[in-house]
């Protein structure tokens, strides 16, 4: 039976007991990027956050329909498209492939349904269609626009009022409107410009009602939960909200959860600032693995700072997370049996932290403090077959709810090794060859009681960023600090 799960519901602004439709079945959408350009950090926390709810979710034994989309019909990207006189929807499908690649390194599992703005022209022209047919859209000129004020309930998500609005300092004047705050849901294409036929002329949708047309499409007029980053909330969600409750006539997601933002010293990461580091830069640089563990390893709900101590901070852990898999992988069955009840007590406590507004950070520590149960009571000693059965299903759970253990242990610690020396600066100050040679040298040194030589060798070692471990099997191997 699925694990019952409280959630921060940003429609109550209060943690709620989560109540799916269907108990046992979650329908999840979460709001994708715009693919014009490579997407950066700050839209990679949006990504994992939406992948943690969803991995989470399959862990506490719901059975998941996850939609996340990609506006591929947008100003940014006919604006790119022609700068370098491309297609625009050739140029968007470019980025939407690029962005998969991304999601594929961040170790995402795939959504159910990933649907773009081009194949769902035929369901956002039948939900305009009903918003005017209902009263609540209006035509100017061709272009089509949703009346705010006919829709009693805005602002409920966001807490905004429309009278506030109407005189707030933030609303655009613009002519065809009726009221300051509506909406564009469909626009006549200008020359040059991706259009669709419509019983209003050749255009394309404005940006709202995408995601109301592709959640009804796979998940019905009612859904469970909708997702998406803090910058969404409004006037996106709120605007979603209208458009979908209007044209169906029935609540729209019963549970909204948004992630706050990674920020770039005090500022959001963020395209226009141009403060970005982009996924694939620091993918090609660190590794999916390590950007990954950053991003989820702060709950969705704080703010997030970027720098170089969160991201070796994230190293350290990414190895003690991966020589610990290595070491179970080596685990044979013995007798050992000892620290019984406090391993037993690692899976429940986990499932109860994930289950408390998707607590990331607080599963993680319980997961942390029976790594080293298993340190300290299993050092040289196998484990019975029920303490290694206990052991490999706290490791899958974990691994399913966070994703944080990758399957090639040893390659994650490659790359771990590789990011340190890059981080520290000191990488390729000696190289693989000349670091064999002098542990060779060292070991000759010691065993010749060599102290002075040893000692030099050993501050060469430090003055290149790396540490030597001699290992109990009397190897020797190294990494960066
Ligand atoms: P966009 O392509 O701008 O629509 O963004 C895609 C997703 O990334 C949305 O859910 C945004 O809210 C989210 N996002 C954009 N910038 C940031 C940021 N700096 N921190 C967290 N999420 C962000
Ligand atoms: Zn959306």
């Amino acid at each position: 039976m699925a694990h019952e799960i409280k959630v921060f519901n940003n429609l109550s602004r209060s943690k709620e007991a989560f109540k799916p439709i269907q108990p046992g079945k979650v329908g999840f959408y979460s709001c994708g990027p715009t693919t014009y350009d490579f997407v950066h950090v700050g839209n990679g926390r949006a990504f994992v956050v939406g992948d943690l709810i969803h991995r989470i979710f399959l862990a506490l034994d719901y059975k998941v329909t996850y939609v996340r989309n990609f506006t591929d019909v947008d100003d940014k990207i006919i604006e790119r498209a022609n700068e370098l006189k491309v297609g625009a929807l050739e140029h968007a499908q470019k980025y939407v492939d690029e962005v998969l690649t991304d999601m594929d390194s961040l170790g995402m599992l795939p959504a159910t349904h990933t649907p773009k703005v081009s194949d769902t022209m035929p369901e956002i022209i039948e939900m305009v269609k009903t918003l005017i047919e209902k009263g609540y859209a209006y035509e100017v000129e061709g272009e089509i626009l949703y009346s705010v004020p006919k829709f009693k309930e805005y602002g409920k998500l966001s807490k905004i009022n429309l009278e506030s609005l109407q005189h707030g300092i933030r609303v655009e004047v613009d002519g065809k409107k009726q009221h300051p705050s509506d909406f564009v849901l469909w626009k006549p294409a200008k020359p040059g410009e991706p259009s669709w036929d419509s019983p209003w002329g050749k255009g394309r949708p404005g940006w709202h009602i995408e995601c109301s047309a592709m959640s009804k499409k796979f998940l019905g007029d009612s859904f469970d939960m909708h997702h998406g980053g803090i910058d969404l909330m409004f006037p996106h969600h709120e605007n979603e909200i209208a458009q979908s409750e209007a044209a169906n006539g029935c609540q729209f997601s019963g549970c909204w959860v948004h992630n706050e933002f990674l920020n770039f010293g005090s500022e959001k990461m963020s395209k226009s600032l141009g403060n970005v580091v982009t996924i694939r830069k620091f993918v090609q640089e660190f590794g999916g693995e390590i950007l990954r563990h950053m991003l989820a390893s702060v709950h969705y709900r704080s703010k997030m700072d970027w720098s170089d101590d969160v991201i070796k901070r994230a190293l350290d852990e990414v190895e003690r997370l991966h020589v610990f898999a290595l070491e179970v992988s080596n685990m044979k069955v013995g007798e050992h049996e000892s620290g019984l009840s406090e391993l037993e007590a690692c899976l429940p406590k986990m499932r109860d932290e994930l289950a408390n507004d998707f607590n990331v950070p607080t599963a993680q520590l319980a997961f942390y403090s029976f790594m080293k149960t298993v340190n300290r009571e299993y050092q040289g000693k196998q484990p019975s077959a029920k303490v290694l059965k206990i052991i490999k299903e706290t490791i899958e759970f974990f691994t399913l709810a966070t994703g944080l253990i990758h399957q090639d242990a040893s390659a994650v610690l490659e790359k771990v090794n590789a990011a340190k020396g890059k981080l520290s600066g000191k990488a390729g100050s000696l190289d693989d060859a000349a670091i064999e040679q002098l542990i060779k040298d060292r070991g000759e040194a010691r065993a010749n009681k060599d102290w002075a030589t040893a000692d030099k060798i050993r501050d060469q070692f430090k003055a290149a960023g790396i540490v030597l471990n001699d290992n109990p099997d009397g190897t020797v191997s190294w990494s960066y600090e």
